[in-house]
């Protein structure tokens, strides 16, 4: 059940969905839930002007609601929940049946998670050296194994060999915003080695990406 972020009381669904504020301490909703919605609703648009790879809308619908709660997740809490990746993996397997067949489908799933459980232990290997020389732990993984089952779920969406340009352009995207994220905290002097970003929605958008581009 949606609960209220001032007092905690549980928030009835009319309430939530009337955008009311909050009867037990008139807390009015956040800037976030309307960023949310009007993204949402222009993003549905979207999608009904241009289905993503062939897609009927309705499933793309469905996507943009998987998505849309993994990014949102990923970006706050710099988790993505399990229950939103089996979601994934049934919506995505589905779909990419639908669009490819299945042999691309089950070899761009395979591939897309081998492809990050490579890089989730090469960033482990790096974090665990890291630690040794800087004598503490590293609370947070650079890449979680969330990411790892999320390429995973892209994989079999985008198909193979589609999910190739896909998780490059995740990978490179990342890369540029972890930069300038990097560069934007040295200009203010706040610089922290172990920053880490959230690569979620960086493997999403590279998985939408390549629906666009290859298959219109
Ligand atoms: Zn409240």
């Amino acid at each position: 059940m949606p609960v209220c972020l001032g007092c905690g009381e549980i928030r009835r669904i009319v309430n939530f969905l009337m955008a009311t504020s909050c009867p037990n301490c008139g807390k009015k909703n956040a800037i976030r839930y309307w960023i949310v919605i009007c993204c949402s609703v222009f993003l549905s648009i979207l999608s009904w002007l241009k289905p993503a790879g062939l897609l009927p809308f309705w499933a793309g619908e469905i996507l943009l609601l998987i998505f849309t709660v993994i990014i949102i997740t990923d970006i706050e809490y710099h988790v993505i929940l399990e229950q939103m990746t089996v979601a994934a993996y049934i919506v995505a397997i589905i779909s990419g049946w639908f669009i490819h067949g299945w042999i691309k489908t089950l070899l761009g799933g395979i591939v897309g998670f081998l492809i990050f459980l490579g890089l989730y232990f090469i960033g482990k290997a790096f974090a665990r050296r890291l630690s040794k020389k800087e004598n503490g732990p590293i609370d947070e993984e650079a890449l979680g194994f969330g990411d790892v089952q999320l390429a995973g779920a892209i994989g079999f969406l985008a198909g193979f060999p589609y999910i190739l340009p896909a998780l490059l352009m995740a990978i490179v995207l990342g890369g540029i915003v972890s930069a300038a994220v990097i560069l934007f905290s040295l200009i203010r002097k706040q610089y922290q080695a172990f920053l880490t970003i959230p690569y979620g929605p960086f493997i999403i958008i590279g998985g939408i990406f390549s629906l666009y581009y290859y298959l219109v």
